[in-house]
């Protein structure tokens, strides 16, 4: 485990770098048929989740493949897949008449590569191609955004894909667009878009939240830093710190203290407080709960001070799940939803817990 944890910056920035090194083919104003109930799974079980009235994906911006939309949990892995919360069905995240999926049918978005960090929000979901943030609504994908900028960092470390972006986040109507080292937003509502800010760090970006008047993120060297977007001032908050994350108003991040990874939650009252130890960087706050995976891969969910701790068994496909899971919410809805399989398929199970529960329903991205 020891490995896994050191090695997962490396991990995300190779994965960041090939992402980067994809193709960008696409142009604006591609529209596809939306056939997905013809090409639907069939229904694994019906899953009826409250999912109240949608606000937006309130996970911290990071190089992640998993969003929830209006009524849709996607996976941006390939097979690029949706599962409808309310009916379980699972259905490809393409829209072309007749077409199998495969790798060779052009245009079909399953399998295209360069398509990452997806964003839902109520017109779409928003995701990024190179140096584009894409709109997929009704049926299209329009290009929003095309970035041009670059700081000396991104001009030494990415010469080939300087102007690439990394990741969304969205707070209100402001979609927020980061580049390695830099970020600027977009207004939703509006099409407004604001003049990059660099964020004054040298090292790349991992995972960012949006927190008052400031950004908050941390580093491929595991440091911890708030902007202040008033002032244009970086300053850092702490060392050896991953798994940004934001709820309810509190920051919460993982600081190794040593080889254990400990939860910390940061408010503006109380400061910094310890709350759970040996919580890797796979966790999720939820009404007061963690859910979180320990270091040796087990889940659990237990309240923010550690007490009422449960141990959760997962099974998937009719084997014990072991290995790492992804752990997400959304701000609209009590759910926590746990998705995890093997290295071939990361997203062939996904359990849905009701906040505070360590019972859950299953659902799955469907048979390739
Ligand atoms: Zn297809």
């Amino acid at each position: 485990m020891e490995i896994y944890r050191k090695r997962r910056p490396c991990a995300l920035l190779l994965a960041f770098l090939l992402l980067l090194s994809g193709g960008c083919s696409a142009g604006n104003g591609e529209t596809y048929v939306d056939l997905e109930s013809e090409q639907s799974q069939e229904a694994v079980s019906g899953l009826n989740l409250e999912t109240g009235d949608f606000a937006y994906d309130d996970k911290a911006g990071s190089i992640s493949l998993y969003t929830i939309g209006e009524g849709f949990l996607y996976s941006f892995g390939t097979p690029r897949r949706k599962i409808d919360l309310r009916s379980g069905k699972a259905q490809y995240f393409c829209t072309i008449p007749g077409c199998a999926h495969t790798m060779n049918d052009l245009g079909c978005l399953t399998w295209r590569r360069d398509m990452y960090a997806p964003e839902a929000a109520e017109e779409g979901v928003y995701y990024i191609q190179g140096s584009r943030v894409m709109l997929f609504h009704d049926g299209a994908a329009d290009a929003v955004l095309e970035n041009e900028y670059y700081t000396d960092y991104e001009e030494e470390v990415y010469a080939e894909s300087k102007t690439g972006l990394s990741f969304l986040a969205i707070r209100g109507d402001l979609l927020y667009v980061f580049g390695p080292t830099w970020f600027c937003t977009y207004n939703r509502k509006t099409q407004e878009k604001t003049q990059p800010e660099q964020l004054f760090c040298d090292s790349l970006i991992l995972s960012a939240v949006v927190w008052d008047d400031s950004i908050c993120f941390a580093t491929e060297s595991m440091e911890l830093y708030r902007y202040d977007r008033r002032n244009k001032v970086s300053e850092k908050l702490t060392d050896k710190a991953a798994g940004l994350s934001e709820t309810d108003g509190s920051l919460y991040y993982i600081r190794w203290e040593g080889e254990t990874p400990v939860l910390y939650g940061f408010s503006e009252a109380e400061g910094a407080q310890r709350l759970v130890e040996n919580c890797s960087v796979s966790y999720c706050v939820k009404k007061g709960y963690l859910y979180y995976q320990s270091t040796d891969n087990s889940l659990y969910v237990s309240r923010l001070d550690g007490s009422d701790k449960k141990k959760i068994e997962l099974t998937c496909q009719e084997k014990p799940l072991e290995g790492s899971v992804n752990i997400i919410s959304s701000g609209f809805m009590d759910y926590v939803f746990v998705i995890g399989g093997t290295d071939d398929r990361p997203d062939e199970c996904v359990f849905i817990f009701e906040a505070g529960s360590a019972e859950y329903l299953t659902a799955d991205f469907g048979e390739e």
